[in-house]
């Protein structure tokens, strides 16, 4: 018997372990709800609630097919142990899982146990990111031709067997507390279809300029992160709609084409970055805890202070663009990539927190949680990759750039709903009229400067460049050519050029 055990791939399309496993015989579609990891500090009941609607559909695709999703609550090896000791098991099948470190300690442990029962475990990497990389030249150009490879077709029939699931627990039981977020986005593939199908031919033509904006970009982006974090999209299958699109677009006359070639070119650079970063986790998995570059680590160690992190936890440091995005997060368990930059750099260089707390807290409000992504971009937002430029985000200037008349900020921080729109960025201006919203934390000019001038003194140093050119070696995107076309991680000239001066480049 064939056990095909389902982790962040909640999806019978283009999954390459199901339908290999299928021809072998028999199998035992599996997921296991692993209580210990659900008690990690990452992990939140939004993301378990995404989860569960991922499950119920994936378990009435698998119906079609013949065979019911079995689920068991356990530990994995013990959970795999009791399976075989009832149907000895043949072949494991998985996809390769790039997560957090509880999830590397179990496979290790899963690996183990697979071996001493000369059971064989096929992994299969679905996403471009290589196990074991040599170097990152090239990267970009397998990543392509990975993408570009067809979509593995769904087992028309599944021979399935019988065997009994559990019932997944309440969240509660999990110890997994309610959190404030009521807005959240409905987990499962026919939702991430519906989603891919309004962002490529309605929502997304123009993504490229308003998705910094938080009134805009809840709808303007394709918000489909969280799906592609619990894999009920591939990758690969989200590769494939957007050169489909993008072969409409070019047979359109130009008049026609709108702002859909610049959305296009945006967004395509954004899904190989995804695997880009998730790369350096698979790389240097130490990155979950410790600075990429050790001369940081000098930095902020002792210093914590736990009044500004709850205040910047519950969007109550008295800066309005900080606060309303930290409350419009905790509602609706997503942000646009420029807002959750700024509270990562608020946290860091105003507040001067360690990232590590505020990564975590973060963690578990994003819904798509995507440790490779999360925790390098945590690192790049608070100065401790050496290989970034430094940015240091102003709140009120995003404020005044992003949410110009405040009408963002209104909807999420009631106590400025009658606030007038000359003072919304500096509320401290009309303090008669603030409503019981708080005074600032912090001096924004003086916390900046505090900052910067820390950051930039370690930076200087001439030890610094040394490991910062190994860093760039083991980590950084290559420019790489392809028959006379350029691939590479960064964005190409045209019409995202502003945020590329803007940080939303990867590294
Ligand atoms: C501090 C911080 C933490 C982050 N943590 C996460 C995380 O845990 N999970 C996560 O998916 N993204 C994370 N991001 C990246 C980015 O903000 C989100 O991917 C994006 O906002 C998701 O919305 P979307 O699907 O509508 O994105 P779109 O703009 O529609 O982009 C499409 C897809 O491209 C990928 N993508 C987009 N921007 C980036 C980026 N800068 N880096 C890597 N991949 C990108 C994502 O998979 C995204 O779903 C983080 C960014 C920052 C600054």
């Amino acid at each position: 018997m064939q056990v095909i055990w389902f982790k962040r791939d909640l999806r019978i399309h283009d999954h390459t372990a199901l339908t290999l496993a299928s021809i072998e015989g028999t199998c035992m579609p599996l997921y296991i709800l692993e209580p210990t990891l659900w008690h990690q500090a990452d992990m939140s009941q939004r993301q378990y609630q995404f989860l569960k609607d991922c499950l119920t559909e994936l378990d009435l695709e698998l119906q079609k097919i013949g065979q019911h999703l079995i689920i068991k609550v356990g530990d994995a090896v013990s959970i795999l142990q009791e399976i075989n000791e009832s149907f000895p098991v043949s072949g494991l099948w998985s996809h390769q899982e790039t997560w957090n470190s509880w999830t590397y300690a179990r496979d290790k442990r899963v690996e183990s146990w697979a071996d001493m029962h000369s059971i064989p475990w096929f992994q299969h990497a679905g996403n471009g990111v290589v196990r074991h990389l040599k170097t990152r030249n090239g990267w970009a150009i397998n990543w392509n031709e990975q993408m570009k490879k067809p979509v593995t077709e769904a087992p028309h029939y599944l021979k399935g067997l019988d065997f009994c699931s559990d019932t997944l627990p309440a969240a509660e039981a999990l110890g997994l507390k309610e959190d404030g977020y009521h807005l959240g986005q409905r987990g499962g593939r026919s939702e991430a279809l519906l989603l891919l199908d309004s962002f490529l031919y309605e929502r997304g033509e123009r993504y490229t300029k308003e998705m910094s904006s938080p009134s805009t970009a809840f709808d303007s982006c394709s918000r489909l992160s969280a799906h592609l974090a619990f894999g009920t999209l591939s990758v690969r299958e989200v590769f494939h709609a957007l050169e489909a699109r993008n072969q409409e677009i070019k047979s359109l006359p130009p008049l026609a084409k709108g702002k859909w070639p610049s959305a296009i070119r945006s967004f395509s650079g954004r899904l190989r970055w995804h695997c880009h970063f998730i790369q350096k986790l698979e790389d240097e998995p130490r990155i979950e805890f410790e600075n990429l570059h050790s001369a940081y680590d000098r930095l902020r160690r002792d210093e914590f202070n736990v009044d500004y992190f709850e205040a910047w936890k519950v969007g109550e440091t008295g800066y309005p663009m900080i606060d309303a995005c930290m409350r419009a997060l905790v509602a609706t368990g997503w942000l646009n990539f420029r807002m959750r930059a700024m509270l990562a750099s608020f946290a860091s260089f105003h507040l001067w927190l360690h990232w590590r707390q505020p990564a975590l807290h973060l963690a578990r409000l994003f819904v798509d949680y995507e440790p490779g992504i999360h925790y390098s971009q945590m690192q790049m937002q608070s100065g401790t990759t050496g290989i970034n430029s430094i940015r240091i985000y102003n709140p009120i200037k995003q404020g005044i750039d992003h949410d110009p008349d405040g009408e963002f900020i209104r909807s999420w921080v009631p106590e400025l709903k009658n606030m007038p729109k000359e003072n919304i960025h500096r509320p401290w201006e009309l303090s008669a009229q603030m409503n019981g919203y708080p005074m600032p934390i912090v001096d924004e000019k003086k916390a900046r400067k505090f900052a910067a001038d820390k950051i930039y003194s370690i930076r200087k140093n001439t030890e610094h460049k040394q490991e910062t050119k190994q860093i760039v070696k083991k980590h950084a995107s290559r420019k790489q050519t392809t028959k006379g076309k350029k691939v590479s991680d960064s964005i190409k000239k045209g019409g995202d050029k502003k945020q590329s001066s803007q940080g939303e480049l990867p590294f």
